[in-house]
């Protein structure tokens, strides 16, 4: 290879000063290189592990594989939460391996066994391949998922020491058949959670149950297996073990790997000509920008990769940099879609880091099962979410001696548009909490039907499912589901399966399923709760990456028919909301104002679509749906102004609907950087005079049955959230209001009305009576 100019600062000064951008690169942070530290091999590591290791070029582990090891040999719970490529398999790879070495050694073989989890099927593939690299092939690794054959499956249950899976297959396939893995469980000496960050919010409170299920059977077998979690960095990762396994952890946190110094910019694209709905200005969209940087970056032989939302989207940017590289370089550009073959993934690991490929577009899929760290420099087109996220994208960028370069570039959102002129919620904040919330009724009154079907309940497990277990058996056998056959032992009554009843990606309700009209293929299912909104018909619908046009939404068979099509518009859906206050938790008071914390009930109706342009925004047309209501009672932060302080405020009442839309839009935008949730997990609801309060007041809302603790995390926080939702819309160069500040594109109300100044006005009247606040005036 030549050499290549990638000095990060001098890339930066290239892409910002051309075709006067200058503007447009909102901060520039320069993050240090990190030295490597060692610590020697640990005790209870096996030399035939050690030896593998030093084969692969790793003589020592760094300290925090060493001090993980160390903790797992003890049999302590031990969450490993470090950076990308900070080999975090080693620390829970050594010490599981030495443990199923000396288990080969037991009469059967099979001495010692472990279990890895891992929220795709992907991960735990290359999960099996990084185990054969350490292991001598005594240790027997196999996978066991939805693609693994009938015959394999019954060797994998008699003879595999490692088993690699995910939760669902924990779920449904081997803790109800439990009796036919005794010989494994008993012999279950470690778990293994990989990536246990993307267990967050529904998905994770579910995980949560399955794995108090595990702990439950073990038990019954006589074993009690020591829990290793993987994390990506994120705040408070001992309390997140925790609450995932109900077991108290250790944290080991101080990253030993080395890093080369990081460029870290921060990028706003242009506003265009164009005009979006209720005529606000439009920004040039993320993915059109990250276009353009790569094809410079490509220009100049910089190996970038994109990091994208969608299958499309990484089509389109790879597109575009084709087009505009021409020939021979665009060859040198691809997208990267997931759902790639093994062998396929390797094949593009080898093209990036030889340097024959130099762009690659790709959708975070790239996050689970590919290996492209090293690289010259990242550009993300959006925020990806979480800071856990952002930085293990930014991770991609970078080896040991030389700088790399990552840039964000923000979407027309108003997160995106905080992030981008408030650096210090990125660099000088720590990586959110991971939130989830295994109390909810909702999700842990299936888990116990599960556990009853497994083994009877008794009053000793109760413990085990958390303080709610106890209120709901009275309702599970009231609902016919469970019955006490002796005093304190419930037994699950029905013929079918327990497990079937609950979905754990999923938040209850019988999901529709996604059926391709003309192969009557199954693509796959959305929550019942989302189906509405998401895959009415005449909608685009974005599945897995693929763009699909709804025909038909059947509610009576929970089917939506769709055919994969390529419109040059999205969909957004209408509705109707209402929502009525059921119980108030918790109520503070800044000054005349209040915040609530509670549960609620929502009512919501889709009642008709609009069509955008994606390349513009702009609205090509409305159409009416007859869709019936839906009820949902979830949990809620909520807060009210008075009378007196909106005359204080300056908000006359016909602006009060306008000037409370906006705040809550805007509040909607910002509380994903606060709690690892989407926007899209959450929703709201503003009112002038609500019949509960009696006053103003804005809600927002979990949007999954009985909550998933991104509420609760808002009303927690409210003083940080909401200031930042003041400091968002403030901040937005717009006159009237636009996607960047308070319009959301899940707005059921067609974003009106909405003021913008007025939202400022009655944020800094609310945040005025906040504890902070107060503590500040003289
Ligand atoms: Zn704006
Ligand atoms: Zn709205």
């Amino acid at each position: 290879m030549p050499p290549r100019h990638h000095q990060p600062e001098a890339l930066l000064a290239a892409l910002s000063t051309s075709r006067g951008r200058a503007d447009r690169l909102t901060h520039t942070e320069h993050l240090a290189a990190r030295q490597a530290r060692c610590a020697p091999w640990p005790d209870g590591i096996r030399p035939e592990i050690v030896a593998s290791a030093q084969a692969l070029g790793i003589d020592e582990p760094w300290t925090h594989q060493a001090e993980a090891m160390k903790l797992a040999r003890t049999g302590q719970t031990v969450v490993l939460a470090t950076g990308t490529a900070s080999g975090k398999s080693l620390g829970y790879l050594a010490p599981v391996l030495s443990e199923l070495l000396e288990g080969t050694e037991a009469r059967n073989g099979r001495g010692a066994t472990a279990l890895y989890l891992a929220p795709t099927k992907a991960l735990a593939a290359d999960q099996r391949r990084r185990a054969a690299e350490l292991a001598p092939k005594r240790v027997r690794a196999a996978l066991y998922d939805g693609d693994t054959p009938p015959e394999e499956r019954e060797w994998v249950r008699q003879y595999a020491s490692y088993v690699l899976t995910n939760p669902d297959m924990l779920h449904r396939g081997i803790l109800p058949a439990h009796p036919r893995w005794a010989s494994f469980l008993k012999a279950l000496k470690y778990v293994v959670i990989d990536e246990c960050h993307s267990y967050r919010g529904v998905f994770g409170s579910h995980v949560a149950q399955v794995l108090r299920r595990l702990r439950r059977v073990c038990a019954r077998y006589g074993s009690s297996p020591t829990f290793l979690l993987a994390s990506a960095t994120t705040a408070d990762p001992a309390a997140t073990a925790h609450r995932l396994t109900g077991l108290p952890a250790v944290a080991v946190t101080e990253d030993g790997s080395p890093r080369g110094p990081l460029v870290f910019a921060l990028w706003e694209p242009p506003l265009t000509e164009n005009v979006g709905e209720q005529g606000a200005p439009v920004r040039r969209t993320a993915t059109a920008e990250a276009g353009y940087l790569l094809t410079e970056l490509v220009e100049r032989g910089t190996r970038t990769v994109v990091f994208v939302r969608s299958r499309r989207s990484a089509e389109l940017v790879a597109l575009q940099a084709q087009d505009q590289l021409g020939r021979p370089l665009a060859d040198r550009v691809a997208a990267y879609r997931g759902g790639y073959l093994a062998e396929e993934r390797r094949a593009l690991e080898r093209d990036l880091h030889s340097g024959r490929l130099l762009g690659l577009a790709s959708t975070s899929a790239l996050e689970l099962g590919v290996d492209v760290s090293g690289l010259d420099a990242v550009l993300m087109a959006g925020y990806p979410g979480t800071r856990a996220s952002l930085w293990q994208q930014a991770g991609r960028a970078g080896r040991e001696a030389q700088g790399a370069l990552a840039v964000l570039i923000a979407r027309d959102d108003p997160l995106d548009t905080y992030l981008v002129h408030h650096p210090e919620a990125l660099f000088a904040t720590p990586v959110e909490a991971t939130v989830l919330d295994p109390d909810n009724p909702h999700i842990l009154a299936p888990h116990l039907c599960a556990a009853a079907a497994e083994l009877p309940l008794t009053e000793a497990d109760l413990t085990l499912f958390g303080p709610s277990a106890g209120k709901l058996l009275p309702v599970l056998e009231q609902r016919g589901l469970l019955r006490q056959r002796t005093e304190g032992s419930w037994y699950w009554t029905r013929r079918e399966r327990a497990v079937d009843s609950v979905d754990l990606r999923g938040s209850g309700g019988s999901p529709v399923q996604i059926v391709e009209a003309s192969t009557g293929r199954l693509l796959g299912t959305v929550d019942a709760a989302a189906a509405h909104t998401t895959v009415h018909t005449g909608a685009v619908h974005l599945h897995q990456g693929r763009t699909y046009l709804v025909q038909d939404l059947d509610l009576e068979t929970s089917v939506a028919l769709v055919e994969p099509a390529a419109p040059p518009y999205s969909t957004s859906a209408r509705d109707i909301t209402s929502i009525s206050v059921l119980a108030t938790d918790t109520t503070v008071e800044w000054g005349e104002a209040r915040l609530s914390f509670g549960s609620v009930e929502v009512v919501n109706q889709v009642v008709g679509y609009l069509r955008k342009r994606i390349s513009t925004g702009e609205v090509l047309g409305e159409s009416k749906l007859d869709l019936p209501p839906r009820t949902l009672r979830t949990r809620a932060v909520w807060w009210s102004v008075t009378e007196d302080q909106l005359l204080d405020a300056n908000i006359p009442f016909d602006q009060l609907p306008g000037a409370a839309h906006a705040a809550e839009h805007a509040s909607i935008g910002l509380l994903p950087l606060f709690a690892t949730c989407d926007r899209w997990d959450i929703g709201g609801v503003s009112v002038p005079l609500h019949p509960d309060t009696g006053l103003p007041t804005v809600f927002v809302y979990d949007g999954h049955s009985g909550g998933a603790g991104f509420a609760e995390r808002g009303f927690l926080g409210a003083e940080q959230w909401l200031t930042a939702t003041r400091d968002a819309i403030a901040a937005c160069e717009c006159e009237r209001g636009c996607p960047s500040c308070v319009q959301s594109p899940k707005c059921g109300n067609g974003n009106d009305p909405l003021d913008k100044e007025a939202a400022v006005r009655l944020l800094d009247i609310l945040l005025a009576g906040a504890p902070g606040r107060a503590a500040d005036r003289p």
